[in-house]
Formats: C-alpha cells, sequence, structure tokens
C-alpha cells in the first residue's frame, strides 16, 4: 500500500483522503550541528522518523513531502545555515496544509524536528484550522515530544540535564543509527549552554527541574562554540536504534489519537436561539 503522497497518481491522493488518513507533514532546516554531524541533521532526523511512523501504518496516514527549510536566524553565525523568515515560512506551511485540507484532509499533522521552528509550526497550524473555520484538525509536535520518546528517552540517556540538546546525545545518536558514515565520532564534544536552569533547554528533558519554563533564544554563537549545545560524546548507535524506534511508536500513538479524535463542532454564541441562560449549559 502505497504511503508517499509524493508517490501516489492524484487519484490515489484522492482515495487517501478518503480513507481519512492522516497526512503527516515533517518539517525541519539546514543548519549547523556541531563539528561532527552534517547539516542535514534536523532533515534527516525528522523525515527518517516520520518515514517509519507511516510506513508502519499505512492504511491511516499519508506522508506529505517534506518541507526541508525552516526558521534559524540565530544560527547564522555559523556556516551551512539555509533561514526562512518568520512570516514566509508560516505561511508556506500553512499554504501547505492548506491545500491538503483542500483536498480532503481532514486531519494533518506537522512533525518538527528543529527547536526554533516550534512556535511558528504553532501557528501554521492554528491558521490552517481557522482558515478551515474549525472543519478540520491541524496539529504540531516535535519529534522529541511525543509520550514514548519521553519515556523511553529518560530511560536511555546517559547524559545529564542539557546533554540532550542540539547536537547533542540524542541527535546525534539518531544519525548514527540512521546514516552511521556521515558522522565523526572522532570530533563529537560535550558543550553547555552558559545560561541560568530557567533558560537552559534539553530535548527529551524538557524543562529544568530547578528553573521556571521560560523562553529564551540568544544567537547560537554567543552560547556554543562548536555549534553544539549537549553531550554528544555519550551518543552511541545503539542508543540511536533505541531512540529512533521510541520516537517512532511514539508518533504511531500520536497519529492513531489525532485520527480517533471527532471534530468538534462550533456553538455560535451569537445566534439568537442561544439564550444567555443555556449558553453555558
Ligand atoms: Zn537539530
Amino acid at each position: 500500500m502505497k504511503y508517499r503522497f509524493a508517490e501516489m497518481i492524484w487519484y490515489e491522493t484522492k482515495e487517501a483522503a478518503e480513507q481519512d488518513r492522516v497526512a503527516v507533514l515533517p518539517v525541519a532546516t539546514y543548519e549547523d550541528h556541531g563539528p561532527h554531524l552534517p547539516v542535514d541533521t534536523d532533515v534527516v532526523l525528522c523525515t527518517g522518523i516520520c518515514e517509519r511512523a507511516v510506513a508502519r501504518i499505512p492504511s491511516e496516514a499519508v506522508l506529505a513531502p517534506p518541507v526541508p527549510h525552516g526558521y534559524s536566524p540565530h544560527h547564522m553565525d555559523f556556516h551551512g545555515t539555509l533561514t526562512i523568515g518568520w512570516d514566509t515560512f508560516i505561511k508556506y506551511v500553512r499554504d501547505v496544509c492548506c491545500s491538503l485540507a483542500h483536498h480532503g484532509f481532514k486531519r494533518i499533522l506537522i512533525v518538527n524536528g528543529h527547536g526554533s521552528n516550534a512556535s511558528p509550526l504553532d501557528l501554521a497550524a492554528r491558521l490552517t484550522n481557522i482558515e478551515y473555520e474549525g472543519k478540520i484538525l491541524c496539529a504540531s509536535v516535535n519529534h522529541w515530544d511525543t509520550r514514548k520518546i519521553k519515556e523511553v528517552g529518560a530511560e536511555v540517556r546517559d547524559s545529564e540535564y542539557g546533554g540532550t540538546s542540539h547536537g547533542g546525545e540524542y541527535e546525534t545518536a539518531l544519525y548514527l543509527a540512521l546514516k552511521p558514515d556521515l558522522v565523526d565520532m572522532s570530533r563529537a564534544v560535550d558543550e553547555r549552554s552558559p545560561l541560568p536552569p530557567s533558560f537552559k533547554t534539553d530535548l527529551l528533558a524538557g524543562t529544568h527541574p530547578q528553573g521556571s519554563a521560560a523562553r529564551l533564544i540568544p544567537y547560537w554563537s554567543s552560547q556554543t562554540v562548536s555549534g553544539v549545545l549537549g553531550d554528544a560524546t555519550k551518543a552511541t548507535v545503539e542508543k540511536g536504534e533505541k531512540f529512533l524506534e521510541a520516537a517512532t511508536e511514539g508518533l504511531v500513538e500520536l497519529i492513531r489519537e489525532l485520527r480517533g479524535t471527532e471534530i468538534p463542532p462550533r456553538r455560535d454564541q451569537h445566534e439568537e436561539h442561544i439564550s444567555r441562560k443555556t449558553a453555558w449549559t
């Protein structure tokens, strides 16, 4: 059964939409990932996880062609970064999602592979829902934020808090599992953010236990010399395979959860028949 949107004949995409399959859209970016990883790290990881997840449940999902470029202006001090204006990026992804919705896909899941894409992609998903006036469900998620990868990630990782940020243990291990020949572990480093707890990040752990969940994204070159924030030295192929399986399974679970979610009808409270008394009951 075909699951890649790009490989379908046009009427097959119609059938996929009629089967209520969830359209899964990988979105990433090209940027520095330290002295040991290629600049396509976010693209390889995000598309690799999405590909595996959708292939596992082809009758329930479709893999939309990925959006490889993202929002990375704070990485431009490093060679290799390609960035898209925030508004162009949001509108571009919204337009891709609206195209899918136009053809009948009622549930769309944007899967993000780059931290700084998260806010713009949240908006792209919301704008799609607004554009379709609540008749579809468009959601977004980071591939390190599903239930299963959070659970397994905490068991598998060896680095302390901050070790699985950008180019660290998680991303390096995943790349090792997917394309080991392109990782130079002899150059892997452990470099940490100088910021206080409330502004530190860790992909798998989320908020620092001694900090608040604040958001601060300074220029990358002001925090790291190598480009890495995390402990890449702890990465191994074996851990990468466990991360990959958990991220894939977590995404499968989420796709199924979204597919099983009814689209709740809107109730326009301006309509005359809704009285002051019944509006809240
Ligand atoms: Zn990354």
